[in-house]
């Protein structure tokens, strides 16, 4: 175990940052002006419940305006504190940057642990909470635009867009308000998986790359590869789940709350969740080994590891004793900065968070555009484009007519290929080309320089030139 001390979380990020900045050629004064955190509003409002008045603390954090609106989630948790969102808020801005979704970054967050209250007095405090944003444009479609982070969701988006547009009646973008919203409140398909799916998306364009396989020791494709993943919520859970059952991955680890399940043949992820739903915890799920302490499963051989929940799970006290060759950052600053360099100096390779979970946000970015523009994604083109996939199949008949049907069609061509694109199948579409050059901006640099030698410095390389020459832009 090291003897040097944890940063805290904000200044872990900074730490990543300044060891790119030094890197670059940047303006005096810029650099610093990039880093720091515009503003922090700190609120705490008092809310009726059970018959006396209780008292919340919230932050809404804007870290770069360099763009508007800002971009990020709320989170519930009783952890949150300034610290937390201001690291959390510095991220999206680093974020939005690296996939071009034309954002600054900001984030915001609730002390309270949801799983304590009644879904009517949850209502009672986010609405609370969002007319306090609301009413200082903390909340507002051109200016800052929330999502759902830890211990929130489409519910709780719902309620912000309605109490924003309670408030705001004549506003007819008000839904662009907030994003990550329920498809019947102005949402979009594939916005709750879409944070697991761009991990997913992010894996499969690493192992596009056999010298970036290479990196980490690792060969082949995800079929077969054991994966430990770490937080089976939104995220991991859907991380795990399209791995498993669209990429033949096996995971043979899952750590919660309350323990871990190791199986070398691999869990079944839908059985997990399922099982956790019904029993509040992995504890006592038959088909697997159940250990009480999850976290030595973070130390346990595999391919790949995916920590999908908290920041700073990998830290100074286990870093050394890590074994996976590939890390996915699935959730927000899961590695400190202590860790990332011991890591690194064992040769692991290290998808930062930065680009790993940047799925929801791209997606994000998709339903605040379909919100702006107040049509679905596919509505005009769809039958369009089936009429002209029509078109080539009658041909493709007359022609086997022809040539006295010499030859056929696979039986699945034709219902594939009539199928015009949907909401869904566009926005899978978008994330998926969003990943794929996201990646290859910061490969190309990882590869093209001598004194870059991971993907996190590449990342930041990425965007902070991204986000200096927007600056640069509005002649500052
Ligand atoms: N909370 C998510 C994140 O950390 C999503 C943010 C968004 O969609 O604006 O990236």
């Amino acid at each position: 175990m090291s003897s040097r001390t944890e940063p805290s979380f904000r200044e872990s990020v900074d730490l990543m940052f300044n060891r790119a900045v030094k890197l670059m050629d940047l303006p005096p004064g810029l650099e610093e002006k990039i880093r720091v955190c515009n503003a922090t509003y700190t609120v705490r409002f008092g809310v009726r419940l059970r018959g006396s008045m209780h008292t919340f603390v919230g932050y809404r954090s804007v870290h770069s305006e360099h763009m508007e609106p800002v971009k990020g989630g709320i989170r519930y948790a009783t952890g949150v504190n300034q610290d937390e969102v201001e690291a959390l808020a510095a991220l999206m801005t680093y974020k939005c940057a690296l996939v071009e979704a034309p954002f600054g970054g900001s984030k915001g967050g609730l002390c309270i642990d949801p799983r304590e209250y009644e879904e009517h007095e949850l209502e009672l405090i986010t609405r609370r909470f969002a007319y306090e944003l609301a009413k200082r444009d903390l909340i507002n479609p051109s200016q800052n635009v929330p999502a759902p982070d830890m211990g929130t969701g489409e519910r709780e988006m719902a309620w912000i867009a309605d109490q924003y547009a309670r408030m705001n009646t004549t506003d007819i973008n008000a839904k662009a308000c907030v994003t990550g919203k329920p498809l019947n409140a102005g949402g979009i398909a594939g916005r709750v998986e879409a944070t697991g799916r761009g991990v997913q998306y992010a894996l499969r364009e690493f192992f596009r790359y056999e010298e970036d396989k290479a990196a980490a020791g690792l060969t082949g494709k995800l079929d077969g590869k054991r994966v430990i993943v770490q937080g089976l919520g939104n995220v991991g859970y859907h991380a795990a789940k399209f791995l498993s059952e669209e990429d033949g991955s096996l995971i043979t680890g899952i750590i919660e709350r309350d323990g871990g399940l190791f199986s070398a043949d691999g869990l079944d992820v839908e059985a997990v969740r399922n099982w956790i739903v019904k029993h509040g915890g992995v504890s006592g799920y038959p088909d697997a080994q159940y250990m009480e302490d999850g976290s030595v499963l973070l130390e346990e051989e595999c391919d790949i590891l995916i920590p999908a929940a908290l920041e700073g799970v990998i830290n100074l006290s286990n870093a050394e004793r890590v074994k996976a060759p590939l890390i996915i950052e699935a959730a927000n600053g899961p590695v400190t900065a202590g860790a990332d360099e011991i890591l690194r100096d064992k040769g692991c390779v290290i998808i930062p968070d930065m680009y790993a979970n940047a799925g929801g946000v791209t997606v994000s970015y998709f339903e605040w555009v379909k919100n702006l523009s107040h049509i679905r994604f596919g509505r005009m083109q769809r039958r369009q484009e089936e009429a002209r996939h029509q078109l080539v199949i009658d041909e493709l008949q007359r022609l086997d007519d022809v040539l006295g049907n010499t030859w056929s069609m696979s039986p699945d061509f034709k219902d594939k290929y009539l199928k015009g694109a949907g909401e869904l199948e566009l926005v899978r579409s978008g994330l998926d080309d969003t990943m794929r050059a996201a990646y290859q901006s910061m490969r190309e640099v990882w590869h093209s320089r001598d004194d870059v030698t991971d993907l996190r410095t590449a990342a930041y390389l990425v965007s902070i030139d991204k986000v200096a020459k927007s600056y640069h832009a509005k002649g500052l």
